[in-house]
């Protein structure tokens, strides 16, 4: 768990002191309405959060990208906003429209495109210097709303109900694919979503595990910039534990209805966690659980893509490092 003085949670309080849309929208937390749901026995939690209408509805196509200012890049960032700096080239930013009660984005020094493939070391090491927290990726087409700046978020341990779902899961032996010194990989098909689990306690042993993988679910989705996907990592008693959720789609059928049918809900890595936000209150009201079945059902990856991948990872042989 966050402790009490860590940095990050310092600096959050420090930033909030001389920013006062930040210090209004963490306040407002207070009264962001959640409930919780049950489904297959596992738990999602439902938040109504006004604030995050620019995410949900961001618009990303490649038009609407070119035209806007890079809300991530140094130039255009509002003055008040301060920074950390993150290794030599990711920088710490308070999230000022946030889920979490302590919520960073950490984006890329320059303005290059949102891609894991050689930045899983990055999400590695962010995700062991902030123990206490979970740092996760939004793919391009996966929920990012800057698919055009690389970046990472992160919030405090303990939100996301995927984290205690994990340690009843992992102890089912028939989901664990991979076991070798210090790595595991499971593969989850039933968990109301599908999810790929890492866990392993030497990066570069996990970064191979990682980079196998999602080039494997590339191979099930050719043509695309990246293999659509969502990450959460963090570093628990002296390990690292990654969360992959394979997609296929971006946003469900109801995302683009109209009128009373209309769900603006636009699924990445906190919904998967289990958490749904909904940034208006009619949405808030009309999830229910076979919506939200509905909506994985939609988003992630199908069953014979997830065999194949299954398949694939089972081959899947650590190099001696
Ligand atoms: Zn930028």
């Amino acid at each position: 768990m966050v402790q009490k003085n860590d940095r990050y949670r310092n600096f959050l309080i420090d930033q909030n002191h001389d920013w006062k849309l930040s210090y209004d929208n963490y306040r407002n937390l207070d009264q962001v309405v959640e409930r919780d749901l049950t489904l297959n026995g596992w738990k999602f939690r439902i938040q109504f959060n006004p604030e995050r209408i620019r995410s949900s509805a961001a618009k990303v196509d490649r038009g609407s990208i070119t035209a806007r200012k890079c809300f991530l890049c140094t130039e255009n960032r509002p003055e008040e906003q301060r920074h950390l700096l993150m290794g030599h080239d990711f920088l710490l930013l308070v999230n000022p429209f946030p889920i979490f009660r302590i919520h960073f984005t950490l984006p890329f020094l320059h303005h290059t495109d949102q891609l894991i493939s050689g930045n899983f070391p990055a999400l590695l090491e962010f995700a062991l210097q902030m123990t206490g927290y979970t740092v996760f990726y939004n793919g391009p087409e996966c929920g990012a709303s800057a698919p055009d700046h690389l970046h990472f978020q992160a919030g405090e341990n303990g939100f996301m109900p995927v984290e205690e779902d994990f340690e009843t899961l992992k102890i089912q032996t028939e989901y664990l694919l991979h076991q070798s010194e210090g790595l595991k990989i499971w593969a989850f098909g039933n968990y109301v979503r599908k999810m790929i689990s890492f866990e392993f306690e030497r990066a570069e042993a996990g970064v191979s595990a990682l980079e196998y993988v999602t080039s494997s679910l590339g191979e099930l989705q050719p043509g695309k910039v990246e293999p659509m996907m969502n990450l959460l990592s963090y570093f628990k008693e002296g390990k690292w534990i990654i969360h992959l959720f394979p997609r296929k789609l971006h946003r469900p059928s109801q995302f683009f209805e109209e009128g009373d049918r209309q769900l603006l809900i636009s699924p990445a890595a906190v919904d998967f966690g289990g958490v749904f936000i909904t940034p208006r209150h009619e949405d808030y009201e009309k999830i229910t659980e076979s919506v939200i079945l509905d909506i994985f059902n939609q988003v992630t990856l199908d069953d014979e893509g997830f065999q194949r991948l299954r398949q694939s990872i089972s081959k899947f042989q650590r190099e001696v490092i």
